[in-house]
C-alpha cells in the first residue's frame, strides 16, 4: 500500500483518519484536515491506468510481447502500461503507450475488461492491442520477452487478470 497522504495541499495541517458516514453503505475512513476554515477531504480515487496485451504475427504464430519495467526483479513481467493525459481517450493512449514503450505501431483489435488494482489504488482498463514492428524499448523498461500464445500463463492479480480473461475469449 502507498504511505497516506500526511500533509493538507490547502493549509499544510497534518491530516486526520476520521470515520465518515459510520454505519451507513458510504462508510469510509478519509483522511481530512482538522482545520474547522479549511476541511479539506483526500477523497484518494483511484487511477486509471491503461494496459495492452499486445500481439505481433511472427513465422512462428502469434506472439504476446511481455514487458519488465525499470527495477523489476528478473522473473517478473507484466503488460505495457500507462496513465492517460487529460482529455485523452483511453484507445489513442493504450496505442500511444505502446509506441512509447516498444516502438510499435498497434491498433485497438478489442476491449479486455476493467480491472481494480487496489494495492496500487488503480483501475486498469485493458486492450487487445495489435502491432507489428521491430521492438525498441522506451525508457521504462527494462526488459521485453515475446511469448508464444500457447505458453502465455495468467498470474493472479493486477494485468493478470487481463490475460487470463483475454485467453479465456480466444
Ligand atoms: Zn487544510
Amino acid at each position: 500500500m502507498r504511505s497516506p497522504l500526511a500533509y493538507c495541499p490547502v493549509c499544510a495541517t497534518a491530516l486526520v483518519d476520521r470515520l465518515l458516514h459510520a454505519g451507513t453503505a458510504e462508510e469510509r475512513t478519509r483522511r481530512v484536515c482538522p482545520n474547522q476554515a479549511c476541511g479539506w477531504t483526500h477523497w484518494d480515487n483511484p487511477v486509471p491506468v491503461v494496459a495492452a496485451v499486445v500481439e505481433i504475427a511472427t513465422e512462428a504464430g502469434a506472439k504476446i510481447i511481455l514487458v519488465q519495467n525499470r527495477g523489476w526483479p528478473d522473473n517478473w513481467w507484466g503488460l505495457v502500461t500507462g496513465f492517460l493525459e487529460r482529455g485523452e481517450h483511453p484507445e489513442a493512449a493504450v496505442v500511444r503507450e505502446v509506441q512509447e514503450e516498444l516502438g510499435l505501431a498497434g491498433r485497438v483489435a478489442g476491449f479486455i475488461g476493467h480491472y481494480d488494482y487496489a494495492d496500487m489504488n488503480q483501475l486498469i482498463i485493458a486492450y487487445h492491442v495489435v502491432a507489428e514492428g521491430e521492438v525498441a524499448l522506451g525508457d521504462e523498461l527494462q526488459a521485453f520477452k515475446p511469448v508464444p500464445l500457447e505458453k502465455l500463463k495468467p498470474w493472479p492479480f493486477a494485468t493478470g487478470l487481463a490475460v487470463a480473461d483475454f485467453l479465456k475469449r480466444r
